[in-house]
């Protein structure tokens, strides 16, 4: 079984729509794939039409930005939950709006240096789509300013840039509490990828366990071996599951759809802790 469950369509940053996206499932001789847009169910529906069509099994899901009290991004993974959850969507909806007004003022802090305007990043951003930076990267890549999006992140997009503006996202506790009640499986996204920036403390983790936490991300490239090990360790010190995912978001970024897989044995303890919603396994 080759079981991915992690990947993006342009209903947030990934470049696929979730039809597309699926098609490639089909071709990388995926059996189950999870659709986890930034912030959004908005692909399911599109995205099971296709799983039928092709035979992919899919988990519904989503990946929530979150932020520390000390200001760590922590991404969470969430699977079959209830879309139409009120708390959860009010949550998700604010970070949402949030992250509109943020990509506004970082297109006009850019315009001071560049020749880019709102209208070229709106023009990579699917109808109601998820913003997030990885969209002014493709309009700094339309304007011959970059060559790619990583090279975008390398340096004008970094946390760090004179161009980096924050937006609100909920602390991961409160997103792991909401995620269970509405019924769905939270997962820690690759929890150690220290390049991209401050990694969670262990108390984060603790507090997150705490809370309802089930799963950890620990096979995905942007996790250091050692970090791996200690997340081995941690999982199997309280009882948790453990995935392995590309994080693919088609052409924005070099992760190839299986490039890491979860076991059937880590998919079975998923579902069966899940009651949001279903998963169309065929
Ligand atoms: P944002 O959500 O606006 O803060 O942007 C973060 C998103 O950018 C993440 O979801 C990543 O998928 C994407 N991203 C981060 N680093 C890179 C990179 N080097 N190349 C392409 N995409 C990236
Ligand atoms: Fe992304
Ligand atoms: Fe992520
Ligand atoms: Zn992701």
């Amino acid at each position: 079984m080759r079981i991915d469950l992690h990947a993006h369509s342009n209903v947030s940053d990934g470049t696929q729509t979730p039809a597309t996206l699926l098609a490639a499932a089909a071709a990388a001789r995926l059996d189950v794939l999870a659709l986890t847009d930034h912030d959004s169910t908005d692909g399911w529906a599109e995205a099971l039409v296709a799983a039928r069509d092709h035979g992919v099994g899919l988990i519904p899901g989503m990946e929530i930005s979150c932020k520390t009290a000390r200001g760590v991004s922590v991404h969470l993974l969430c699977y079959l939950h209830d879309p139409f959850n009120a708390e959860l969507l009010e949550e998700i909806t604010k970070a949402k709006d949030a992250r509109l007004t943020r990509a506004e003022r970082m297109v006009e802090r850019l315009a001071e240096d560049y020749p880019l305007n709102w209208d070229d990043v709106s023009a990579h951003v699917a109808p109601g789509a998820t913003i997030g930076r990885p969209h002014i990267a493709d309009a700094l890549v339309a304007a011959g300013i970059v060559s790619d999006r990583n090279e975008a992140f390398a340096n004008i997009l970094t946390s760090h840039s004179r161009y980096f503006v924050s937006h609100y996202a909920p602390d991961p506790v409160l997103a792991v509490e909401l995620v269970r009640a509405a019924g769905g499986v939270p997962v820690f996204a690759h929890p150690v990828a220290s390049a991209r920036g401050r990694i969670a403390t262990p108390e984060t983790f603790h507090d997150m366990i705490d809370a309802g936490l089930l799963g950890l991300e620990v096979d995905h490239r942007d996790n250091p071996a050692e970090g791996r090990a200690w997340l081995r360790k941690l999982a199997y010190d309280k009882g948790l599951f453990t995935t392995g995912s590309s994080d693919y978001h088609g052409t924005g970024k070099p992760n190839l759809l299986g490039e890491n897989l979860t076991t059937p044995e880590a998919l079975v303890q998923l579902v069966s802790q899940a009651s949001g919603s279903k998963p169309y396994l065929p």
